[in-house]
């Protein structure tokens, strides 16, 4: 019995005059072509984006005409036969069959992807599906290797990989903006003195699916001095956006004893590590959809890695947008957050490479974030790419006590909740940094997708949960 082998390990071979070896091959048709005498099947198993060839010759008695109808697009087979030198253009093997089996049918009537080049939106309402594209094939295929290279990259510097907890009590973040975890009945809330009493829920306290990992990810940091966490996070801000996910992937590095400018030279080597993987490793799908949606993405990928980001303060920068005489939709002004169309221009306009922000309006950052002198300012790092904006956020945290039990006050955070991450200020405090990657972020300059819905399996949206 032949073992199957994967059509990424035979792409690519080269067989001399002659040679043939015995393959089986199982996956799905693409398409199948031909005449009365031979049929030609493209099969692809999602090993790769390339599809390889089957030929049947269809005088053969293994091949009957019944059997051939039921080989459509989208059909699953096994095929054994033998891999040989390919006569046809844009292939060096490919398969003569000696069978066939039908794994599975797909009734062309109803098939949703029988044709090709269906519009990305079409494609969204049939998620459950889509990975069987070559374009899906070959973004979910870059994310897993970006998120290889994501681990190799912490590993090889002596980071441990954290796991923080998905459900949390703490809300200091997220005001509003999260999904609750209760297993009280909905209809019939027990309550106490006008409010719902939680002390009957599951944990005894009201409890959230988690936006950020970062606050028990520093309590890692004051232990091991360099973790990360890469997980879901969620948010239920009502984000349509092409930005936006109800739950996403974060990675979010904490480190003891770096300080803002460590923190910027992580994020800047980490995101060049990313990219020089995914041109070194996945270049067959890069170049795919390079040809197919973007012809600017592989020097898009390859002009990141030349330069180094400019580091500039957001005053700075305010300063630029308002010099500029560029038209935005929203004005800026000192104070104000930045919006992604302002990002852009910095970053695609004025620089021309990527930038990081350093040193943000204490108002529009979060608590934890290290005060500087001028009582102004906060050291805050935001790293801004290409057509997308903002990628990475993140800060020296502050490490005195005093200085963040005041904000925690300023901001009225409930303080009964913090005692457990003040306590890294208590006992042992220390220097300390780190910064969160949207995950589908990356991957939207990676793949050179534009909608962060296509660069995750089965995207989490408003009203849209269903597959
Ligand atoms: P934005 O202003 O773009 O909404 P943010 O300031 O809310 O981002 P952070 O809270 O700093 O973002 O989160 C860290 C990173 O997580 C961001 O830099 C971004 O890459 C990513 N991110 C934030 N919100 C989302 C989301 N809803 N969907 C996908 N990625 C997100
Ligand atoms: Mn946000």
């Amino acid at each position: 019995m032949l073992t199957h082998t994967e059509i990424k390990k035979l792409i690519g071979l080269t067989l001399a005059e002659g040679e043939s070896r015995p393959v089986q091959i199982k996956g799905w048709v693409r398409t199948k072509r031909g005449n009365k005498q031979v049929a030609f099947i493209a099969l692809n198993d999602g090993s790769c984006v390339q599809t390889i060839q089957v030929v049947a010759d269809l005088n053969a008695p293994a091949f009957p005409e019944d059997l051939m109808k039921r080989i459509t697009t989208g059909a699953c087979l096994c095929v054994n036969g033998r891999l040989v030198p390919s006569m046809g253009k844009g292939q060096s093997v490919e398969i003569q069959a000696d069978s066939i089996d039908v794994l599975g049918e797909a009734d062309p009537e109803v098939y949703p992807l029988q044709k090709k080049g269906h519009s990305l939106e079409f494609l969204r309402e049939i998620a459950h599906l889509r990975p069987r594209t070559n374009t899906f094939g070959a973004v979910l295929r870059l994310r897993h290797e970006m998120a290889y290279a994501l681990h190799t990259f912490y590993h090889e510097r002596g980071f441990y990989y954290l796991h923080t907890p998905l459900i949390t009590a703490s809300d200091c973040e997220g005001a509003g903006e999260m999904f609750q975890v209760t297993t009280l009945p909905l209809n019939q809330l027990p309550m106490k003195d006008g409010k719902i009493d939680y002390s009957q829920d599951f944990f005894g306290r009201q409890t959230s699916l988690t936006v950020s990992g970062q606050l028990e990810g520093e309590l890692g940091a004051m232990a091991l001095s360099k973790i990360y966490t890469f997980g879901p996070t969620f948010r239920a801000e009502n984000s349509n956006t092409p930005r936006h996910l109800a739950e996403f992937w974060m990675n979010e590095p904490e480190m003891a004893f770096y300080e803002i400018e460590d923190n910027m030279d992580l994020a800047e080597e980490f995101l060049k590590y990313l990219t020089t993987y995914a041109l070194e490793h996945c270049g067959d799908d890069l170049r795919f959809l390079n040809d197919m949606y973007d012809k600017e993405l592989i020097s898009r990928l390859e002009g990141v890695l030349k330069t180094r980001f400019e580091r500039l303060t957001y005053t700075q920068a305010v300063d630029i947008l308002k010099s500029s005489g560029a038209k935005f939709e929203f004005k800026v002004d000192w104070g104000t957050d930045l919006q992604s169309e302002h990002e852009r221009y910095l970053v695609e306009k004025h620089f021309k490479r990527p930038v990081i922000l350093t040193d943000y309006p204490k108002d529009i950052k979060a608590f934890y974030m290290k005060q500087n002198d001028d009582g102004k300012t906060v050291r805050g790092m935001d790293v801004l790419f290409p057509q997308i904006g903002e990628i990475i956020g993140g800060s020296q945290r502050e490490e005195n006590l005093d200085k963040l039990q005041r904000r925690i006050q300023e901001l009225h955070i409930p303080d009964k909740d913090m005692w457990w991450y003040l306590d890294t200020r208590r006992f042992g405090s220390a220097p300390h940094s780190g910064f969160g990657l949207g995950f589908e972020r990356l991957l939207l300059f990676i793949t050179g997708m534009t909608n962060i819905r296509d660069v995750i399996p089965f995207p989490r949206y408003p009203q849209n949960a269903e597959f």
